[in-house]
């Protein structure tokens, strides 16, 4: 959905990873929502197709009966 800068203080040492494939983030990341209304981060606009492809929408009630 949009990039979003990471900003920490000079002393923050702590590292961010891709919720979808685990890259390292750095200096930005991506942040979208999943079909399932989940904020997640990642490291490229990719990442959200990527996490779609391996997350496909639940539709409940679709293929039983
Ligand atoms: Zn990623």
């Amino acid at each position: 959905m949009t990039w979003e800068p990471i900003e920490k203080p000079w002393n923050d040492i702590s590292v961010e990873y891709c919720d979808v494939c685990g890259n390292l983030l750095i200096r930005r990341f991506w942040r979208f929502t999943t079909c399932d209304g989940v904020e997640l981060r990642a490291c490229s606009e990719d990442c959200e197709g990527l996490h779609a492809r391996l997350h496909p929408p639940t539709r409940p009630g679709v293929g039983r009966d």
